[in-house]
C-alpha cells in the first residue's frame, strides 16, 4: 500500500516523458544518463564479439549517411559512433542510447544505396531517441515494483545485458525480446521524418521495405523483419506519413545518393 503510493509519486515525478515527433506519453523510469552509460558499455560487449569491418569502402558510406541523421536527430548530449560489423548472413543494424551505431553488411544489399541506408539508420536512430530500450527496460522494473518490490525501481539499475535485450540485441546474448508493434511503426514515423530533413527521399522507403520483404520469402526472415510491422501495414503506414515528410525533405539540402558496394558483403577477404 504505502509502496504503491511511492511508486505513484516516481511515476508522476520521473515517469513523465514524450517520444520525439510523435508526442507519444511513455513511462521512462530511467535516467538519460545511465541510459547512455549502459549503451556504451553494451556497444562494447557487442563490438568486442563481432568483427569489426574497418575498409573506407565500407564504413565511408556509414558514417556519411549516419551524421547527416545525426545531425538532425538534435540529441546535443550524444557521441555518435558509426561502426561496420562484417557478417553477410546479418541483415540487420542497430543504434544504441548515447549515439553508438552499428550496421552488419548483410544489409548492404537489400539497402542497396545510400538512400535505403538512410531508411535503416533513420529507423535504428529513431528508436534510441525515442529511448524505447529504456521505456521496455521501465516496463519491466514497473511490473516488478507493482508486486511491491520496489527496490527494483529505487535500487540498483539494469546491467548491460538488459539493456542487450531491450534494444532488441538479444541474440547475442541468447534471449530475444522484440519492441513491441508501437514502437516498431513509431522508429519507421520518426525514422521517415529523420530520413526527409537529413535530404534523403522518403519516398526510398517503400521500395526498401519492398526489396526487404523479397528476401523474407526465401529461406529465413531477416532479423530486421522479424519483429516489425507485416509489409502491408507498412507500406500503407509509410503512404500515410509521406505529406508530412515529404515538406522536410522539399525543404532540406539534397543528400547525395551513392550506390553501396553491394559485393563487400560477400567478397573474399
Ligand atoms: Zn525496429
Amino acid at each position: 500500500m504505502r509502496g504503491g503510493a511511492v511508486l505513484l509519486a516516481f511515476l508522476l515525478v520521473g515517469g513523465c516523458a514524450r517520444a520525439p515527433y510523435t508526442n507519444r506519453s511513455q513511462l521512462i523510469l530511467v535516467s538519460p544518463e545511465e541510459e547512455t552509460k549502459l549503451g556504451a558499455q553494451a556497444y562494447q560487449q557487442v563490438l568486442a564479439k563481432s568483427r569489426v569491418d574497418s575498409r573506407p569502402v565500407v564504413v565511408g558510406p556509414v558514417e556519411a549517411v549516419g551524421r547527416r541523421l545525426a545531425a538532425v536527430a538534435n540529441q546535443p548530449d550524444y557521441q555518435w559512433r558509426f561502426t561496420v560489423i562484417e557478417d553477410p548472413k546479418q541483415q540487420n543494424a542497430f543504434a544504441l542510447p548515447g549515439g553508438k551505431v552499428a550496421v552488419y553488411t548483410g544489409i548492404f544489399p537489400v539497402a542497396a544505396d545510400t538512400n535505403g541506408l538512410a531508411v535503416v539508420l533513420g529507423h535504428e536512430i529513431a528508436h534510441a531517441i525515442a529511448r524505447h530500450g529504456a521505456e521496455r527496460m521501465s516496463q519491466t522494473r514497473a511490473a516488478q515494483a507493482g508486486q511491491s518490490v520496489l527496490g527494483a525501481v529505487l535500487g540498483s539499475g539494469p546491467g548491460t545485458e538488459t539493456i542487450l535485450v531491450a534494444y532488441g540485441l538479444g541474440a547475442q546474448v541468447g534471449v530475444l525480446l522484440p519492441y513491441s508493434r508501437t514502437q516498431e511503426s513509431e522508429a519507421d514515423h520518426i525514422g521517415l521524418l529523420l530520413m526527409a530533413r537529413a535530404g534523403y527521399d522518403p519516398r526510398g522507403a517503400l521500395a526498401f521495405w519492398q526489396r526487404m520483404e523479397q528476401r523474407a520469402g526465401g529461406d529465413a526472415t531477416p532479423q530486421f523483419l522479424a519483429t516489425h510491422p507485416s509489409h502491408g501495414t507498412r507500406a500503407q503506414q509509410i503512404r500515410a506519413w509521406l505529406p508530412e515528410a515529404l515538406p522536410y525533405f522539399e525543404a532540406a539540402s539534397r543528400a547525395p545518393v551513392e550506390p553501396l558496394p553491394v559485393q563487400a558483403s560477400t567478397a573474399a577477404r
